[in-house]
């Protein structure tokens, strides 16, 4: 059960002590005080865990703080959704808005290698009247061999270019937590041009104490990806680690799933999915085309199949697309394949608007059917 305060509700006012008590009084519940902090309000959330059913309801709502109270299933107790659509979702951050409705775009380099790279990059995203990019540091990578990122070498240049282009965001993974304070400190060097939201990879998604310490943090907000062999409600469970300690901002990525029947896509593609996360949390919802398709193959249509996949994804309402673009592919040292080329970049946009509008097309068309069969 969480109990939901009015908004603004000041801890030290009467009506919130008075509350408080009788909530503490009940037997056999342990409370959690969980804060929203939007814009315009701050809201509380109290969770109240343990044995509820006996719990009247009515007599907790008729407290003095208490704007409303909400029965809520044991899964995702903050993030989900709880089939009450009046809850407060999404968030802001550096002036823009994330939530189940918005759309952003955030293309940009899978791996950072030159500043050359960087700014052709960013400089693109400014003259295709983006505002968001993605900028790998920190790599994941399977082989030890392997490239594994400039890490905090190429922060300096990042974020002072980002500033120059008037970059708002730049989605960042992050693989330990030391990579947010030096994120932190290179940003604060750079006098904070830019917001950075930290990312976590598919193979940290059940890294539990890495997800601790991000969900403790609150300055910047989470992208979680998918687990690539977990089921979904694992995974959103990880996002739930994130908020049960503090940090409710998250974003939850699809990016595909490892199976033996993707080939010849890298991962199988499970955009089919934006609804249902939907449906069952409040996140909003990324799609990653880049690391689900992981090629530049091309359909007899004529598109690729990353601009198919993108399609899919935003058709079926995702909130933002992540993808990997890079000036010159064949000189990327990680995931050079899959990249599109800056000269695709107002097509990819163009693209995306045309699902986007297909989608609110849509919903359109389906309330009026709701309406229609209400009346
Ligand atoms: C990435 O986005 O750079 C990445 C490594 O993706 P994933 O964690 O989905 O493999
Ligand atoms: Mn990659």
């Amino acid at each position: 059960m969480v109990v939901l305060l009015q908004p603004n509700t000041d801890d030290t006012s009467e009506a919130f002590s008075k509350t408080m008590d009788h909530l503490r009084n009940l037997s056999d519940i342990r409370l959690q005080k969980h804060i929203v902090e939007g814009n315009e309000q701050r809201l509380t959330e109290i969770y109240l865990i343990g044995n509820t059913q006996k719990i009247d309801r009515a007599e907790i709502a008729a407290l003095p703080a208490v704007e409303r109270v909400v029965r809520i299933s044991q899964e995702y107790r903050i993030l989900g959704r709880h089939n009450d659509d009046e809850r407060q979702h999404g968030f802001e951050y550096n002036g823009l808005h994330f939530d189940q409705k918005s759309l952003h775009i955030f293309a940009g380099l899978c791996a950072v290698d030159t500043a050359y790279h960087a700014e052709k990059m960013m400089h693109a995203i400014q003259q295709n009247g983006l505002y968001c990019t993605r900028m790998g540091a920190y790599k994941p990578r399977t082989s030890p061999y392997s490239f594994q990122g400039y890490g905090k070498n190429c922060l300096p240049y990042v974020f002072e270019l980002a500033g120059k282009y008037g970059i708002k965001v730049i989605a960042m993974e992050v693989t330990h937590e030391s990579h947010v304070d030096e994120i932190d400190s290179c940003l604060a060097d750079a006098g904070n041009p830019t917001g950075v939201f930290l990312q976590i990879g598919t193979r940290n998604t059940q890294n539990f104490e890495l997800l601790k310490v991000l969900g403790r943090q609150k300055k910047y907000p989470l992208l979680l990806k998918r687990g690539y062999g977990i089921t979904l409600s694992e995974s959103l469970n990880a996002a739930e680690y994130l908020a049960t300690e503090g940090n409710a901002k998250v974003i939850f990525c699809l990016r595909g799933m490892k199976t033996s029947f993707s080939s010849p896509h890298r991962n199988t593609v499970d955009f089919s999915q934006v609804p249902v996360v939907k449906r069952l949390t409040r996140m909003p919802v990324c799609i990653d085309p880049s690391h689900s398709v992981g090629s530049r193959d091309r359909a007899p249509d004529g598109l690729l199949d990353v601009f198919h996949c993108t399609a899919q994804g935003v058709i079926a309402g995702a909130n933002m697309v992540l993808v990997d673009f890079h000036p010159e592919p064949q000189k990327a040292l990680v995931d050079g394949p899959q990249a599109l080329l800056l000269k695709e970049l107002p097509h990819f946009i163009e693209d995306i608007r045309i699902s986007r509008e297909a989608y609110l097309k849509r919903l359109r068309l389906n309330s009026n059917y709701q309406n229609r069969a209400t009346s």
